[in-house]
């Protein structure tokens, strides 16, 4: 555990003001014992994965961060034939990184989860934000999801029952993911590595490298893309303070090296504003915001 740890040290952004305490549990049991304590002391807690879709204000969380991080096993589940084919079952524990969980897929001979590649974060992120591309969604190969609820109860959800729509999940107030299971189909490992190879390509043409972000900020309205809405609104190297809309996505705003939360979180009402006058599109944040302001 640590206290008054600065949380721009653990988002992609490199932004974010301090966690009154940010939790590390080892495992299930000290998860639980960490929930009954944060129970009893009326504390506000939330739950930090990767860090990558976050912009946590400069004043930083009262509360609890806890963070799954430690728990980041990879197994092996099961086998099973049916119409289609044979599946292979992996699970993975919520703080293993997806980039993690990719690799374990390719080592496997296991294909399904290549439209993942190139998105960072962890599988508990990833489930809670439904990650994914045009080409898959995490929720596509969800089997199910085991979560503990902030009473320490553990309770397996199928992955109709987790509702998956466009970067979203059904995640009950307060429960934390614990596990997931993912189904995937043998294929040739070179034909997998091939694949990957071509989509980390191209998401490297695309996305502002080197600069730190959170990836897409707004949603993509229907049928449109919030990048080229905001980029038709002339407001591509848009700049307030440190943070500016990248150069090269315009969907995504960048810390040039100093940028505060209150630099995004303008830039953001000044792209939402300017969105709407030009196309008549309200754009919605995808990113989580939270925590205070300085
Ligand atoms: C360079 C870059 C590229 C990206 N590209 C993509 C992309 O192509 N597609 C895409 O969908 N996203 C993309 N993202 C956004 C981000 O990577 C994903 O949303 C990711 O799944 C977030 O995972 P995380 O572990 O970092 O979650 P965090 O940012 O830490 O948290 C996000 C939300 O999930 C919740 N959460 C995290 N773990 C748990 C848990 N165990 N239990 C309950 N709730 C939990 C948090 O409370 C929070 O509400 C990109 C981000 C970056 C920086």
């Amino acid at each position: 555990m640590r206290t008054n740890e600065p949380l721009s040290v653990h988002t992609s952004y490199a932004i974010g003001g301090p966690a009154d305490i940010l939790a590390h549990p080892a495992d299930q049991k000290d998860l639980i014992l960490l929930l009954q304590a944060i129970k009893t002391q009326k504390l506000r807690y939330f739950v930090l994965g990767g860090g990558t879709n976050l912009l946590v204000r400069d004043g930083g969380f009262r509360g609890v961060m806890v963070s799954l991080q430690r728990m980041h096993a990879i197994k092996v589940e099961r086998e099973y034939r049916s119409i289609g084919g044979s599946f292979v079952v992996i699970c993975a524990e919520a703080g293993a990184s997806l980039v993690k969980l990719l690799s374990f897929s390719v080592e496997q001979g296991l294909t399904g989860l290549e439209f993942a590649a190139g998105i960072p974060g962890t599988v508990g992120g990833a489930v809670c934000m439904n990650a994914g591309t045009s080409l898959g969604e995490i929720g596509d190969i969800v089997e199910s999801v085991t979560l503990i609820s902030p009473d320490g109860v553990l309770s397996t959800r199928s992955a109709e029952e987790m509702e998956f729509g466009y970067r979203t999940a059904s995640i009950p107030e307060g429960h934390l993911v614990l596990e997931v299971r993912v189904v995937l189909r043998h294929d040739d490992k070179e034909k997998i590595k091939a694949r990957i190879k071509v989509l980390l390509n191209t998401r490297k043409q695309r996305q502002p490298w080197g600069l730190p972000n959170a990836g897409s900020v707004f949603k993509n309205p229907q049928e449109e893309s919030a990048g080229m809405l905001i980029e038709s609104a002339g407001l591509k190297g848009r700049k307030i303070g440190g943070a500016q809309v990248s150069e090269k996505h315009a969907n995504v705003i960048v810390n040039t090296g100093k940028a505060k939360a209150a630099d995004v979180l303008e830039l953001m009402e000044i792209v939402k504003e300017k969105v709407l006058e030009v196309s008549g599109v309200r754009l919605e944040p995808e990113i989580k915001i939270i925590g205070e302001d300085a």
